[in-house]
């Protein structure tokens, strides 16, 4: 027997309409890059977002096309969020950090048939442009005055499309399995695949975002999502804080200290979320000028192992709750927050530390297990580490066009981590399986490793990788990132480390660099770091 309920399918749409009818006078606000400030409301937006589907009419763009975005997170892409997925057709927001030559080849395999982009990427469309040839259209997100002299063929203007067309709009219904938005996962080895959401697994992602015990977004938060819209959706955020009517603050490209501490205290943010780097940035910002954050109450962090010291710098001293969260671009990318039970009320700070700093329970929706190299299931101690494995509603089953179906033959997503689960299903990262250092046959952490290293005052950034040697097969070396105007000898590092993990664990030797390479999303590129080092030889060799 069939349940008697209505038969509605989940549409991106039906968030921006919500938006509109129920909190239509709520602010969007943007940071431009000359410094200024755009405001305007969900109503307003949704108007747009209207006419924007009218202008798809007329470009004679069809449902199941793709539309590229390279853009900021600001008002004109929340517009195009709505705007292209509405209609049925797919956002492909494309990160503009990856090398010209991925970008270069994303457009091309996503087959874009238009690219909106920001004016600050004016320079990289003119290099695109002649090796795109299938892009009927580049499309500049600004207003006559402002467009840029291109020496592109087709450059066409966001608000010229706009003002020629009505908001007089239906969004249109239809499967809620259609594909709404595509997201090329930044890939350290090989080309760069695509994931494609769904309007079903965009709008429960946004549901479950939403929950108390995950990012817990309600109509009273002012929300600033740092973590750029062109990375997995903005983490959701753009979605979720319209199903709720959420005050959105969209920061644009300026995400140093000085300008995020303004945008903050100016408009009176709640709720943050981005990867530890920016919230170191903003961490050393507000200690060096005694600056403290007046109304932000929570901030996600993640993206990459957030380190205890800075959860606790951010907690301590400037009264934040630090949510850790993992996720990636294949899980939409929410799978997991770390928010404490009732029964870790009564527990000291430190033991709520030790929890607060694994990447926490799974969501509603995502089921983990880990399990060993010959596919066996390990048990939920917090002691057995083995590989991740994930699946749910919002989890890719396969990779666009044909790139590879990564699921196992029992239906799970290989995440590539390393992890621990343990008894209360908090789940704690300890490496991705191509990082982790294999010594005599056991396990090292590279990330606790590195998280030991950061704890030094004189350390701001270290990696460790696995380096080869002839007796343990590999072992751990550290290059680390000098605080400036502070020194410390190798030997006070190593030092540092005693105690604090297992003996085996410490480094067999420390190389001090400059600085460190990072992917196109603000992770450790490690993969150059074993190559720069692959000739190392450790002093215990
Ligand atoms: P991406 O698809 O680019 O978002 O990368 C996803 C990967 O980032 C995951 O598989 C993890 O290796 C890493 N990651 C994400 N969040 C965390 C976290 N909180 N702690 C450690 N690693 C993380």
């Amino acid at each position: 027997m069939l349940g008697q309920m209505m038969q509605m399918p989940l549409l991106i749409s039906s968030l921006i309409v919500h938006a509109d009818k129920y909190h239509g006078d709520i602010e969007v606000v943007s940071g431009l890059s000359d410094g200024s400030i755009h405001r305007y409301t969900y109503t307003d937006a949704h108007k747009r977002a209207r006419q924007l589907a009218n202008a798809f009419d007329k470009l004679s763009v069809k449902i199941g096309d793709r539309i590229g975005t390279l853009a900021w997170n600001g008002y004109r892409h929340l517009e195009l969020y709505f705007g292209i997925s509405g209609i049925g057709v797919v956002t492909h927001t494309i990160n503009p950090r990856l090398f010209p030559e991925q970008i270069n080849y994303i457009i091309n395999h996503a087959e874009d048939d238009y690219v909106f982009f920001d004016l600050s990427f004016a320079s990289l469309i003119e290099n695109l442009a002649p090796h795109c040839k299938q892009v009927k259209g580049w499309i500049a997100l600004t207003d006559r005055i402002h467009m840029p002299e291109m020496k592109t063929a087709n450059v066409l203007c966001y608000e010229d499309l706009l003002n020629a067309e009505s908001d007089d709009f239906e969004w249109p219904s239809f499967d809620e399995n259609t594909a709404s938005s595509l997201c090329y996962t930044s890939g350290t080895t090989g080309n760069p695949k695509g994931v494609l959401y769904s309007h079903r697994s965009t709008v429960l992602h946004a549901y479950a975002i939403a929950l108390p015990d995950c990012l817990s977004l309600s109509a009273r938060d002012t929300v600033l999502p740092v973590v750029p819209m062109f990375h997995v959706n903005g983490w959701g955020l753009p979605y979720g804080c319209a199903a709720v009517g959420a005050k959105i603050v969209l920061p644009g490209p300026c995400l140093d200290g000085a300008s995020l501490f303004e945008l903050f205290e100016k408009e009176k943010v709640t709720m943050t979320a981005g990867v530890p780097t920016i919230w170191l940035g903003l961490l050393t910002y507000l200690q060096q000028n005694k600056l403290k954050l007046s109304t932000l109450k929570r901030m996600v962090v993640g993206g990459a192992a957030c380190a205890p010291t800075l959860m606790r710098s951010l907690e301590e001293e400037q009264g934040v709750e630090v949510l850790h969260a993992w996720g990636m671009t294949e899980t939409s990318p929410l799978g997991t927050t770390c928010i404490l039970k009732a029964k870790h009320a009564t527990q000291s700070k430190e033991q709520q530390y030790a929890v607060k700093t694994k990447q926490g329970r799974a969501v509603y929706g995502v089921e983990m297990k880990i399990t060993d190299n010959d596919g066996r299931e390990l048990p939920c101690n917090g002691e057995a580490a083995g590989n991740l494995l994930v699946r749910g509603p919002w989890i890719a089953r396969e990779y666009f066009k044909g790139d590879g179906s990564p699921l196992t033959a029992d239906g799970w997503f290989p995440t590539g981590d390393v992890a621990s689960i343990d008894a209360d299903g908090y789940m704690q990262i300890t490496d991705r399986s191509k990082d982790v250092i294999k010594s005599g046959g056991e396990w090292i952490s590279s990330i606790t490793l590195e998280n030991t290293a950061i704890a030094h005052p004189a350390i701001a950034e270290a990696a460790v990788i696995g380096i080869h040697h002839p007796k343990w097969d590999e072992r751990p070396l550290l290059l680390a990132v000098k605080k400036s105007n502070v020194d410390v000898s190798k030997e006070e590092i190593l030092h540092f480390f005693e105690g604090k993990v297992a003996k085996w664990w410490i480094p067999d030797d420390v190389v001090f660099v400059d600085q460190l390479p990072h992917t196109a999303t603000g992770k450790l590129l490690k993969t150059k770091l074993r190559e720069d080092f692959s000739a190392y030889k450790l002093p215990t060799t």
